[in-house]
């Protein structure tokens, strides 16, 4: 006898329908999965059979196919296992059949005991599964919350036995309640950053227009302190945003509870991490840190100890805002439409041109140290400050005179909703192409002087003098003006230098 019952499976973050056919017929004793199967589903088999038993149900002696339709995917993850298992008690007559086959979908791995297990992806699935007119999906109850955010009804059960009992019309189950978003964690303010004047100001622009930015300075300066500060004055998360970003979370099974985030995320891994881990990869396909901080910031603290690998795999992301992960079958691509902060040293033991203490490194050291952080990235970087050690005047008064971040975000929101007009919603100014740089900024011939003069100065590329217009836009709408004047191209010429001397 044949039984199919529906089940769902991922590829990147989009969900789609699988059917579970199970044939069970004479012969010897054999148990074959079909269907592009990797090593977890082919699992499916040990998990399934002792589940079975251990629920008090038979498992057939007999030859048995399990068949993944559409082929063409393979199929990961094992969410398989519990319409596996329900699918072989009705196609061994352990369970009556009936248009339960027809009406759910089923997702869970099952553990030996028979308990329904939770697996990841639960929300692209349910939203395929909505997609394709399922009366309901049938889980564990650990993921039932996130299935019913997506506004299909969701029936939590215990077990393999439960599940059965629910479909056999035995056991009254109600739909699982969405759960509300996570709470709001109130996010570090500004006003706690002593000094540091120039590097908060570039924060603002950086928050502003969605540019990336690069912090150098000595250990102790306030990095990281001020890294942390930026999605305090983005603006709130919107709900598409949400929505990518709980779905990123939940194929990377870090969707908590099953609620959506409320805030934007702020990630920083250390520069010990992959190029999987950062950029995605593994199998199946896992988005890595660009993707779980999209919507939000990515802190690299420390840029030049990332590996060289780890470092290049980011262009595309920072160009694209995505993150393509290949795989020997297929190329699966994660959203990562993240916002950059980089810090670095002044060199490797941090304290070259500091006024108190020596720097202990050679300048070939030096040299190595700067060039791991290639052109091409830093091209993407548009902001690059450099911070001085806190002086003690600054760190004596810095408290009293500290802007708090409500202030600083309602004059990001003002200056974001100027670009908006312009460049339509969602798009911020880092988005300029050098194409629309000329007819969307245009310049007084005083600012064409005074960029002339900075491009001279600092020694800008064309690709630098990109940035500078980019920000200098930003700079005027956080002015509330229309035209970039000249004061706001010097500006913006010295946050895009930054100090380095080749002005990349
Ligand atoms: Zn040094």
């Amino acid at each position: 006898m044949i039984a199919k019952v529906w089940s769902a499976a991922v590829r990147g973050m989009e969900g789609y329908p699988v059917s579970v056919e199970l044939e069970i017929s004479g012969g010897l004793p054999r148990y074959a999965t079909v269907g592009l199967p990797d090593t977890a589903v082919r699992e499916s088999r040990e998990r399934v059979a002792s589940a079975l038993r251990n629920s008090g149900y038979q498992f057939p002696a007999r030859r048995i196919t399990v068949n993944l339709a559409p082929a063409e995917h393979r199929k990961r993850g094992t969410q398989f296992d519990l319409p596996v298992g329900l699918g072989m008690l009705a196609a061994s007559g352990q369970l009556p059949d009936g248009d339960w086959r027809s009406r759910f979908w089923f997702l869970g791995e099952l553990a030996l005991d028979g308990r329904v297990k939770p697996v990841s992806g639960v929300l692209p699935m349910a939203a395929a599964a909505r997609a394709h007119g399922a009366q309901g999906l049938v889980l564990a109850p650990e993921n039932a919350a996130e299935a019913a955010a997506v506004g299909v009804p969701s029936f939590p059960v215990e077990s393999l036995e439960h599940a059965a009992r629910f479909v056999a019309g035995r056991a009254a189950l109600s739909p699982a309640r969405p759960r509300p978003a996570q709470d709001a964690v109130l996010a570090p303010d500004l006003a706690e950053v002593k000094g540091q004047a120039l590097a908060k100001r570039a924060l603002e622009i950086a928050a502003a227009g969605g540019h990336h930015l690069l912090l150098s300075g000595p250990p102790g300066c306030g990095k990281s302190m001020l890294a942390q500060r930026l999605p305090g004055i983005l603006p709130p998360l919107s709900e598409p945003e949400a929505l990518e970003l709980a779905t990123v979370l939940s194929v990377a099974g870090e969707l908590r509870e099953g609620r959506w985030p409320s805030q934007r995320p702020f990630r920083s891994p250390h520069h010990s991490a992959s190029p999987a881990s950062l950029i995605g990869g593994g199998q199946p396909a896992r988005p890595g840190e660009v993707s779980l901080a999209h919507a939000g910031v990515l802190f690299l603290d420390e840029l030049p100890e990332f590996s060289r690998d780890a470092l290049e795999g980011l262009r595309v992301p920072l160009e694209s805002g995505r993150a393509a992960v290949a795989r020997v079958q297929d190329r699966v691509v994660f959203p990562a439409r993240l916002q950059l902060v980089a810090a670095q040293n002044p060199c490797p033991c941090g304290y070259l041109g500091h006024p108190g203490r020596e720097c202990a490194c050679g300048p070939g050291q030096i040299a190595r140290y700067r060039a791991k952080v290639s052109g091409p990235l830093l091209d993407r970087i548009d902001l690059r400050v450099e911070l001085a050690p806190l002086a003690f005047e600054e760190w004596a008064d810095g408290a009293a005179s500290g802007e708090p971040s409500s202030a600083v975000l309602a004059r990001v929101l003002a200056a974001r909703g100027r670009s908006e007009e312009r460049l339509g919603p969602g798009r911020a100014n880092a988005s300029l192409r050098p194409s629309e740089l000329r007819r969307l900024v245009p310049l007084s011939s005083a600012a064409r002087a005074t960029l002339e003069k900075a491009a001279d100065r600092f020694q800008l590329s064309a690709r630098g003098l990109d940035r500078a217009l980019r920000v200098a836009r930003t700079i005027a709408d956080l002015a509330g003006e229309s035209r970039v004047a000249s004061a706001h191209v010097a500006e913006a010429a010295l946050l895009t230098a930054g100090s380095r001397e080749t002005g990349r």
